[in-house]
């Protein structure tokens, strides 16, 4: 028997690996498996290569507890260990700068254990000693047994072992004796291995039998070794593919839209499946997430450092040796293979899309809804997805009829087009909501298209941006596009073909009008209210509600976006539009002034007078002249025209005249769903008291 000391450059790792690691203690059991999987792989090479010439045998990997001794072992009948390789490779830790870099990383297990290669050393993680029994593939070399507990002295003998190979036998720690439980075993398997290239045996296989679990004599293996990834695409069938995603994702029962097989030898190795899932139009869709693999071994399923946001909405697996697994974050985002591996999936997923667009439009359009949601996503995110996507893109129209942006612009240029040369899109987010609206666009030759979706008003926005006049050459500069809702306005105002005629009423008239509706608008502050007397048309509503398209994607985006609350917490703000050209309000003037009678002349004349006296005095004097006499006109005319409002919200209004206005008043909120609770029933009553 030798004793020695490990050797390690700095003092002594144990502490390192049993103090700072907990975080990841577990990935001590992919560690070791890998290394067994490692060592069979090697064999095999070695086999096929006609170095080792012997039978390979059984050569399945396998997993076993001992609940008495307290023990888990790992078994491999691979390539073993002399006891000069046991030295070289496990006693001689040799690594520089260890201090350093232990000291930056003492909560991130992964990141040291790979940086130095301390797979093996992981397992003192939770173990109180680790033995190893190897018997080298070279018959003549004597077999050897290795044994540490966790400080830097080992022992190191000559044993003997009747099969090829090694057993690694963790002595686990009283604290960590969940793994020795059957479940957590089992749970972890599932977890890192369960794609490995060599069969690991884990106990013995159940089946119900007379109502209870029996063991059948079958061994239990945890693993796939040929998962559809590592396979040719020429050699799968579509039903593999899904089948494959059904081991993937156990629990998710919706089938995966299509695939994309991934396979790159240069300039970095990767393969790997990405399933485009069906997303429903939430963003709750990070359950299953996109697998990496590192040859075959589960590594994270944290890929956001590894591919852009939007494509985390994807799943599936992505298998590369290329990517450096045991480094920081920030590293892995500044690492150039990282930022090329992610622009060539960025790519062959806009290839791919681009291919079922061109092959199967028809099959296209039938997944649009499912997928828009991740597209709009990366076009919204990514300047160079979006050039990609903008060719197969569509947008519904509420007759659901699909198209991409420039048939839609082609099919709409004609009708849609405003006096300024501008390209106005009519779209609705309730069909059902907007429905008059929408019949009344058609009725014009217009289309509306349907913006249902989560991203729809961001998406908007951003074609809005990109074809703004300040965007288009000169030569378009007409033709800017703008989406209008199209029950924000009455139809005349959508699409403003011509300049509308003034609305030429008198202050006085004005006044009338505007002062009365303001007195008799809800006040709350939800919402705001400008009143706006506009000559509209005779046959548009008397009265009616408009809201500011701006404003109100302003607040609708603000419910998806931090730093936007700003725009939520505002209130709603509505234009109220009287339309002087219909009868009703017409009548409603004469009414009004009729019940005014005279009462106001003498305050319109003095608010007449200061005004003559206001220009005259800012014709003929400069400030300085006015000296002691300077008199405030325009605080003064205020002050007399706060008296007109005054009359026009006070008494001057009552009985079958303020219930005139406030009816005009529901109606206009009523069109817009916006009469509820109370003052819906206060409707109802009035309506059935003026009948
Ligand atoms: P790494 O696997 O990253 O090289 P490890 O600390 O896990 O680092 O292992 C060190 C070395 O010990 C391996 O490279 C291998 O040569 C040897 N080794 C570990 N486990 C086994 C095993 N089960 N069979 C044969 N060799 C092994």
């Amino acid at each position: 028997m030798s004793k020695g000391n490990i050797g390690v450059t700095s003092d002594n790792i144990f502490p390192v690996i049993k103090k700072f690691l907990y975080s990841d203690h577990e990935i001590f059991l992919r560690e070791m498996i890998s290394n067994a999987v490692d060592a069979t792989q090697k064999l095999k090479t070695l086999s096929t290569a006609g170095t080792f010439k012997g039978e390979l045998g059984d050569m399945r990997v396998r997993v076993r507890i001992d609940k008495d001794k307290k023990t888990l072992t790992i078994s491999d009948h691979g390539i073993g260990m002399t006891a000069e390789e046991v030295d070289k490779y496990i006693n001689q830790i040799a690594f520089s700068g260890a201090e350093e870099f232990v000291n930056q990383y003492k909560d991130k297990a992964e990141a040291i254990i790979g940086h130095f290669g301390l797979g093996f050393y992981s397992a003192f993680m939770v173990s109180d000693k680790v033995e190893i029994f190897s018997q080298s593939y070279d018959d003549n070399a004597k077999a050897v047994h290795w044994s540490c507990e966790g400080n830097p002295e080992y022992t190191m003998e000559e044993t003997i072992k009747s099969e090829r190979g090694t057993d690694v036998v963790l002595h686990i720690n009283d604290e960590f004796s969940q793994y020795l439980e059957d479940a957590t075993i089992e749970g972890l398997l599932k977890k890192y291995c369960k794609f490995l290239p060599v069969e690991i045996a884990f106990g013995m296989k159940k089946e119900w039998k007379d109502g209870k679990q029996v063991e059948t004599g079958e061994e239990n293996i945890v693993n796939n070794t040929n998962p559809a990834w590592t396979r040719k695409p020429a050699d799968l069938k579509e039903e593999d593919y899904k089948a494959f995603y059904r081991e993937l994702y156990p629990m998710q029962f919706d089938e995966p839209l299509f695939h994309i097989h991934l396979n790159v030898d240069y300039p970095f190795h990767l393969t790997g499946i990405l399933y485009f899932p069906k997303i429903k139009n939430n963003l709750d869709v990070h359950r299953n997430k996109i697998q990496l693999y590192c040859n075959q071994v589960f590594v994270t399923d944290e890929v956001s450092n590894i591919v852009p946001e939007y494509l985390t909405l994807l799943h599936g697996v992505i298998d590369s040796p290329d990517i450096p697994l045991n480094v920081s974050r920030s590293y892995l985002q500044s690492d150039n293979n990282v930022k090329k591996i992610s622009s060539h999936i960025t790519k062959k997923v806009a290839d791919k899309l681009a291919e079922l667009y061109k092959n199967d439009r028809a099959d296209f359009e039938k997944k649009w809804d499912d997928i828009k949601l991740f597209i709009q996503f990366g076009m919204l995110s990514d300047e160079k997805f979006y050039d990609r996507a903008i060719g197969f893109a569509l947008m519904k129209n509420v007759d659901k009829q699909y198209f991409t942006l420039d048939e839609y612009k082609a099919k709409v240029k004609d009708a849609q087009t405003d006096k300024n040369g501008d390209l106005i899109l009519l779209y609705a987010q309730d069909a059902d909501a907007s429905y008059t609206y929408i019949q009344r666009a058609k009725e014009k030759g217009y289309d509306v298209l349907l913006m249902d979706g989560e991203l729809d008003v961001h998406a908007m926005s951003q074609f809005e941006q990109k074809y703004s006049e300040a965007k288009l050459g000169e030569d378009d500069k007409k033709g800017a596009l703008r989406f209008v809702r199209v029950d924000s306005d009455v139809i005349e105002n959508l699409i403003v073909k011509a300049d509308k005629p003034e609305a030429n009423l008198g202050e006085a008239d004005s006044d009338a009008l505007r002062y009365t509706f303001e007195g008799l608008l809800p006040k709350n502050d939800k919402a705001n209210y400008v009143v706006s007397l506009e000559n509209v048309n005779a046959d548009a509503l008397p009265v009616f509600l408009t809201q500011n398209e701006w404003m109100r994607r302003m607040k609708e985006m603000s419910a998806h976006q931090q730093g936007m609350s700003f725009y939520g917490q505002m209130p709603d703000s509505y234009n109220l539009v009287v339309n002087i050209a219909h009868p009703k309000v017409q009548a409603l003037l004469a009414d009004i002034k009729a019940a005014t009678g005279n009462s106001l002349d003498d305050l319109n004349q003095q608010v007449e007078a200061l005004r003559k006296e206001q220009a005259a005095a800012k014709d003929n004097n400069t400030e300085a002249k006015l000296g002691e006499d300077k008199r405030d006109f325009t605080k003064e005319i205020a002050a007399l025209r706060e008296q007109i409002k005054q009359h026009y919200q006070g008494e001057a209004i009552h009985g079958e005249l303020r219930d005139k206005v406030s009816q005009l008043l529901d109606i206009a909120f009523l069109a817009s769903g916006l009469l509820k609770g109370e003052a819906l029933a206060k409707f109802v009553n009035r309506s059935v008291e003026l009948l």
